[in-house]
């Protein structure tokens, strides 16, 4: 895959969805920094990994969901390399109850996990990227944005807002040639669906065309096409990885 940058920040990538991203992206020759918030040893041994098999790799410690933590470590990037050509939105937390069930506690922690992240992100981007005249950021948002489940009302805020939360930014970065679309993946496995109760998969299984849940690297290919050239003339668009589960 093509891509006219040389780097990228993917948060939250110390492991699952977001580390096979640091890992596919890399395999592109880009220099990937990985993200992690509290396991310092997952972010060390992806790095590791990543440059083992002749990647470039670096690791930043901060948490998406606050301003000057975000801002700091976009700082030092540019310090570091002069440039930050491509951002992932991918840090995302889950806390699943009934909506009777969740205090306005929960509602906010996932939006501030999820979607003020994402937007901190986007505007930083928006900055940098904006007076390089090149740039492209990716946001995973989730199939639950597009059609709402049972249990996760504040995910589901926290994913919608970020799919029209896209498109705002898809028009404001226009200009200067600055992208942006979503990732929607629907059940990926993972951390965040192990939890998941085996009669719960199975109930989901039935209604996947494909049959299956999906890999980690399903969305990690669609979120490198949507940051390569192969991609340039696309631009607040949201692209599903759900094998069929909502088309
Ligand atoms: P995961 O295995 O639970 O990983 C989530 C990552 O996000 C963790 O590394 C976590 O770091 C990090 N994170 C959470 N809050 C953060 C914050 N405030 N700042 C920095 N990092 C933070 O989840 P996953 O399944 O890979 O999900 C990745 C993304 O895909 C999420 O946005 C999720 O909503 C989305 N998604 C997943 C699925 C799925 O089926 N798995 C489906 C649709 C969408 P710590 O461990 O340090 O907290």
């Amino acid at each position: 895959m093509k891509f006219q940058g040389s780097n990228v920040l993917i948060t939250g990538s110390s492991k699952g969805i977001g580390a096979q991203i640091a890992q596919t992206l890399a395999s592109y020759g880009l220099k990937v920094w990985i993200n992690y918030r509290s396991k310092p040893e997952l972010a060390d041994t992806l790095k590791n990994d990543i440059e083992s098999k002749g990647g470039k790799a670096a690791v930043i410690k901060f948490d998406a969901s606050v301003e000057e933590e975000f801002v700091a470590a976009l700082k030092v990037i540019l310090e570091s390399d002069g440039t930050l050509s491509y951002l992932v939105n991918n840090a995302g937390i889950t806390i699943d109850k009934l909506a009777l069930r969740m205090s306005v506690t929960d509602f906010e922690d996932v939006i501030n996990a999820n979607l003020k992240s994402c937007f901190i992100g986007c505007r930083e981007a928006l900055k940098i990227m904006g007076k390089q005249r090149f740039g492209s950021v990716v946001n995973i948002a989730s199939i639950i944005g597009e059609r709402g489940n049972m249990g996760q009302t504040n995910y589901a805020a926290s994913k919608g807002g970020m799919i029209a939360m896209s498109k705002s930014f898809a028009y404001e970065g226009a200009a200067r040639n600055i992208r942006f679309n979503c990732v929607t993946p629907g059940f990926i496995k993972s951390d965040m669906t192990d939890e998941l109760k085996p009669e719960i998969v199975e109930g989901y299984i039935k209604n996947i065309p494909l049959a299956r849940f999906g890999e980690a690297s399903d969305v990690a290919q669609a979120v490198a096409f949507l940051l390569s050239e192969h991609s340039s003339y696309i631009t607040g668009e949201v692209l599903k990885v759900n094998g069929g589960l909502y088309m």
